[in-house]
């Protein structure tokens, strides 16, 4: 039987791949680290733990929810907004899904036409262009300077009269930059000028580090409010990745046609997952900084290693956001007679036993996406692993 020709194009989720990958071999009894995966290992905090346990023996997840989501955790999540960024969306405004994953699948499906081009910086994260392609759009990337940051202009170099939507992530998945308040506001005034959505992904807007500091769209000014569709959610900030629960939030005649969608495709996110993520924006944030801490701990020790690495480039320097470094392995590469970052990886797996991510995941190759989200004394043997590995090889 045919399948979709749609469907037929979309590249399975890399990063995902390579984690399966790292698992079997785990399953199988080999001692692998798995830095390829963009999931804290920190607990969810107890006291969301504790919320869900609740909703469980009073029986209220025991049944479905309104599709977009239980008005109280509306309304948590526009409280958390309001506090963090001093931006108002009404309870109608926000959506919730399974996960920010869905929350973007399902935005694509509500607003590209066939053919409708969005812009997507590189390195981007590896599911924007597919779910694009998903929603019969076309993925157009935007090109970045050697210090992987880009400006209007090579905004403008992309634009045509199909231009639709910009993603824009900061903190960023898999560079860790984070945009400054001046580089924000050039690249929203560019958008909503030309008409463009704002696809404002800030889900590790509260993994920042050594004193950097992170400006919201939101925090813009409420004129640009009708051009931007804010995605967010609980899986890195409140460790909850396995919870599923994330949201969109902005113009209400959007997120109305989310609602229709998601009426069809999900009815709705987990109830229990609902109830926790209430506590998670409304309860004691106080563990969000605790695991905040612990990444900092983490970058500032592992990134000098990774730095002096033969042949390693980061031009862009120190990250200061999210929990990725996306070193430049180009010159690695060279040294070790790999063809490229796939080939690269996929030895290092098989050999070094540490799972890492190719950057033709991300839109740009010769990189590779080395995660941090993992305790310090698996991240010093990956290290050591890592060296030897390039040692050897050189
Ligand atoms: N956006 C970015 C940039 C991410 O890195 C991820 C997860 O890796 C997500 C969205 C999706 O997160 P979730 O679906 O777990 O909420």
């Amino acid at each position: 039987m045919e399948l979709s020709r749609k469907v037929m194009q979309i590249q399975p989720s890399a990063t995902l791949k390579i984690s399966a990958q790292a698992k079997q071999m785990i399953a199988d009894g080999v001692d692998v680290i798995n830095l390829g995966i963009g999931e804290p290992d920190f607990q969810t905090p107890e006291n969301i733990k504790q919320a869900a346990i609740e909703s469980i023996n009073n029986g209220k997840s025991s049944f479905y929810t309104p599709a977009t989501g239980l008005p109280a955790l509306k309304k948590a999540i526009s409280q958390r907004i309001e506090v963090d960024h001093g931006y108002h969306f009404d309870p109608s405004q926000i959506v919730v899904t399974d996960g920010a994953k869905m929350a973007l699948f399902t935005l694509f499906q509500v607003i590209l036409n066939p053919e409708d081009e969005v812009l997507l910086p590189v390195p981007y994260w590896v599911s924007y262009s597919e779910q694009v392609k998903l929603a019969s759009g076309v993925p157009v990337e935007v090109g970045t300077d050697r210090q992987l940051r880009f400006t209007v202009a090579d905004l403008e170099a992309q634009r045509t009269p199909k231009t639709k939507a910009l993603v824009l992530n900061s903190p960023q998945n898999p560079s860790g930059l984070v945009f400054s308040r001046a580089e924000l506001t050039a690249i929203v005034n560019w958008a909503v000028q030309h008409d463009i959505l704002i696809v404002a992904d800030e889900i590790y807007e509260k993994l920042l580090y050594n004193g950097n500091h992170f400006t919201s769209v939101l925090e813009l000014g409420d004129d640009n409010m009708s051009h931007v569709v804010l995605i967010n959610g609980v899986s890195k900030a409140y460790s909850m990745t396995g919870w599923r629960i994330g949201y969109a939030a902005g113009p209400k005649e959007i997120m109305a046609e989310m609602g229709v969608v998601l009426g069809h495709a999900a009815s709705n996110p987990a109830a229990v997952s609902q109830y926790a993520a209430i506590e998670a924006f409304s309860g004691d944030q106080s563990s969000v900084e605790t695991m905040r801490q612990g990444f900092e701990q983490r970058l500032n020790e592992l990134y000098p290693l990774i730095a002096n690495l033969p042949g390693f480039k980061l031009p862009g320097g120190k990250p200061a956001g999210a929990f990725y470094l996306f070193p430049d392995v180009t010159e690695t590469l060279r040294l070790t007679g790999y063809a490229d970052a796939p080939a690269f990886v996929t030895a290092v797996l098989n050999e070094a036993h540490v799972g890492l991510v190719p950057g033709e995941a991300f839109g740009l190759p010769g990189h590779i996406r080395i995660s941090y989200a993992t305790d310090m004394v698996s991240l010093r043997k990956a290290y050591q692993r890592l060296q030897q590995f390039i040692e050897h090889k050189m």
